[in-house]
């Protein structure tokens, strides 16, 4: 270990990084090869090295997806389209017209140019796009409820992960919480007991990743929108997931759309850009156009803003939505249509290179918050092991690095959300891990 600290292609490090991180890495990796019992001190040394390659470059790493959940929170939820990397390529490396009107020179909002896009695929009057969903959240609540009452079904009160819980966003915005029905049950009725003076907004939040099954009964979104334009209240739906489109014709469960809830009168849908639409982080609220103009007035906003390359990712996405190519451009939407035949016939190559692989059916999972459960028929690489963690963990090492799953002695490789043009770089991660 001294030996190994001193070496100066190791030692060169320490100014960059500092002595601490160097002696981490190289505890790790010496400890490790140590228990393996093989592994020459050059082979240490180069693998030390390219481990303090790796913090010396401090960035974000690409992944190799093939835990088969397509919408990965940790892995970085959805991949962009090539046509929205272009654009964010082409606005990010100049300047832009992103609040300047240029037929008349004047100052414009960044806004508005997204707002027609989403006008025109939804049919919202308005729209304003923030940094995620719980900041579109925030800013309803902010805006219309400070120092006043929301009423929300107690079985909508859930905690949709990443420590997200809707009371907390609540409490933080200042609103007070009227809780209506019981863990299983709610009624319109309910709702409209609740209504005083101080009531500023009925919320109906995406349950998410928690289902109440067996006797339930919930207030239908048409119901309260009916409810809050009788009693001159907003009622605000937090969607989550967003999708534009039905997913039954991906063999999943229909999802609620965008378009159905503002349909059904909700006067504020809010929903994330980066799960079922396909596109950048973002926050996004449609809606009636004089709920939204209280909004751009809130200076909280300001805070709260999106940059040009958020902007020019989401414009890209929503024109594949408007001109019906999404299906086809979004990696979301093409890892979810991939027929069980073509994953089969890609799976014959890992099975060429590995003859002890084999496939086997697995399930995907659509992922991120409301779909979270939600499962799709997929076909997965099985490398069965003594010691699957340990093969796990060297793909996870590999370059590009493969995060996969492990399950009954096996190390399992989704072939859904795996890339076909990732399966080479995969079977050679997958075969150096195996020697
Ligand atoms: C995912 C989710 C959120 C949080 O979205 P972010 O964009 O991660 O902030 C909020 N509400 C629901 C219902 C969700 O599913």
């Amino acid at each position: 270990m001294h030996e190994l600290l001193a070496d100066e292609r190791i030692a060169a490090y320490e100014a960059v990084l500092g002595r601490n991180v160097v002696k981490r890495a190289a505890d790790e990796i010496f400890g490790r090869v140590r228990l393996s019992g093989n592994g020459s001190y050059e082979a240490i040394v180069s693998e030390v090295v390219s481990r303090l390659d790796l913090l010396q470059a401090q960035a974000l790493l690409p992944v190799v997806n093939a835990t088969g959940i397509v919408l990965h929170t940790n892995l970085g939820r959805a991949p962009l389209a090539s046509e929205a990397l272009v654009a964010v390529a082409e606005i990010a490396g100049g300047y832009s017209n992103l609040e300047c009107d240029l037929a008349s020179g004047e100052r414009d909002s960044r806004y508005q140019r997204v707002s027609g896009l989403f006008g025109d695929v939804t049919g919202a009057e308005d729209s304003l796009v923030v940094n995620n969903c719980a900041a579109a959240v925030l800013l309803v609540l902010d805006t219309f409820a400070k120092g006043r009452e929301v009423i929300v079904a107690r079985s909508q009160l859930v905690e949709i992960g990443g420590g997200l819980r809707v009371p907390d966003v609540l409490q933080r915005s200042g609103a007070t919480l009227v809780e209506v029905g019981t863990t299983n049950c709610v009624y319109v009725a309910d709702f409209e007991r609740a209504l005083s003076p101080r009531t500023a907004l009925l919320l109906r939040t995406h349950p998410s990743n928690y289902r109440v099954e067996g006797f339930t009964h919930d207030a239908s979104a048409r119901e309260l929108a009916e409810l809050g334009r009788r009693a001159g209240v907003p009622v605000a739906e937090d969607l989550g997931s967003g999708a534009l489109v039905d997913l039954a014709q991906y063999g999943a469960k229909h999802e609620r759309t965008v378009q159905e809830a503002l349909a059904d009168g909700i006067g504020l849908v809010t929903f994330s850009g980066d799960k079922l639409l396909g596109g950048p982080q973002a926050g996004i609220v449609l809606g009636h156009a004089h709920l939204i103009a209280r909004m751009k007035n809130n200076p909280l906003l300001r805070a709260l803003r999106v940059g040009k390359m958020t902007l020019a990712a989401l414009g890209a996405t929503l024109q594949s939505y408007r001109d019906g190519s999404y299906a086809r451009r979004l990696p979301v939407y093409r890892k979810l249509a991939a027929t069980l035949e073509e994953l089969r016939e890609r799976g014959g190559a890992y099975l060429d290179a590995m003859p002890k692989a084999r496939i086997v059916d697995s399930e995907a999972y659509v992922g991120a918050g409301s779909l979270a459960q939600e499962r799709i028929a997929s076909l997965a690489i099985a490398i069965e092991s003594e010691r699957p963690d340990r093969i796990a963990s060297r793909l996870r090492e590999a370059t590009p690095a493969i995060v996969a799953r492990v399950s009954e002695g096996r190390v399992l490789l989704d072939l859904r959300t795996i890339d076909s043009e990732d399966d080479a770089a995969v079977i050679a991660a997958c075969l150096s891990s195996l020697t």
